[in-house]
């Protein structure tokens, strides 16, 4: 049997430094169950639409963060406080979710105390190959990072559903993350997963069927490929010294809009500047 997932679309807004702000979207999902899972938050304010969730009647028994970033833990306060629900997350990403100013100090996300209504304790620490038992439903963690230290995903055989948080980069969006070599080998950690009907990402609406999740693997891989030959390309103009002249190049040789060369993509610049050497960044050359 098939176990119902709802998917739950979340808006909200990034204010920008020229006073325009930036629509995004994010999806957390409710699983029915025995005992009933929330996968991620969303940002502050999101339960008044996560209560709504009809899968679940709006119960949750846990809450499985699948990193620490604001548009994943935002409105975890409410949601622990609503429900009583046990927070579960990545021992690597307790630091940020229980300390959530010191996440801003060092990854300030424009917005942030907006996004964020303040931090939440983990009560279960998760690592690699863990199974959470929600009864009739289980979840399998596996460890994905790249796009954030202590990134999770999920794989639940049940419901033939693979949840994936932030982990698959979205083709022509802003590229985030810190590490190239662990981004790859999540990518390919995640295809090597059975028996998935269901892609679940955080950006983007569910994706059903093993063709059309096959190609979005093959999108991701060369969004990968692109963001890194223009790296070098930039490289080859701007030099690789100065970050933020290197991102500025970067992001225009990307097409992507002035505002995407910020900390963030500062970060993503930098994690390609140790293969600028490498024409190729193929999980086997690099991983
Ligand atoms: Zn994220």
């Amino acid at each position: 049997m098939t176990h119902p997932v709802e998917a739950i679309g979340l808006t909200f807004k990034i204010p920008l430094p020229d006073g325009r702000s930036l629509p995004r979207l994010a999806f957390c999902y409710a699983i029915a169950a025995a005992s009933p899972a929330l996968i991620d938050a969303g940002v502050a304010g999101a339960w008044k639409r996560i209560r709504r969730a009809t899968v679940t009647e709006g119960r949750f028994d846990r809450l499985v963060l699948t990193h620490a970033h604001p548009d994943h833990i935002g409105a975890a306060q409410t949601v622990v406080r609503q429900t009583g629900a046990q927070v579960c997350a990545h021992a690597d990403a307790i630091g940020w979710i229980e300390d959530t100013q010191a996440q801003k100090r060092a990854r300030p996300v424009p917005g942030f105390d907006a996004l964020v209504e303040g931090p939440v304790a983990v009560d279960v620490p998760l690592a690699d190959g863990d199974v959470i038992d929600l009864g009739g439903a289980t979840l399998r963690v596996l460890a994905t990072p790249g796009h954030a230290e202590g990134h999770i995903a999920l794989h639940c055989p049940e419901a033939e559903a693979l949840f994936s948080g932030d982990a698959i980069p979205e083709p022509r969006a802003m590229p985030i993350y810190t590490d190239l070599a662990a981004t790859l080998r999540s990518l390919r950690a995640l295809r090597a997963v059975g028996g998935v009907r269901t892609l679940y990402s955080s950006w983007e609406p569910p994706i059903a069927g093993g063709e059309a999740i096959a190609a979005r693997f093959d999108a991701a891989v060369e969004w990968l490929e692109f963001i890194h030959a223009a790296v070098r390309r930039a490289a080859s103009k701007a030099g690789a010294s100065d970050g933020m002249a290197l991102t500025q190049a970067t992001m225009g040789e990307l097409g992507l809009p002035p505002f995407a060369a910020n900390p963030l993509t500062a970060a993503t610049v930098r994690a390609h500047v140790p293969y600028l050497d490498r024409a190729a960044i193929a999980v086997e050359d690099i991983g």
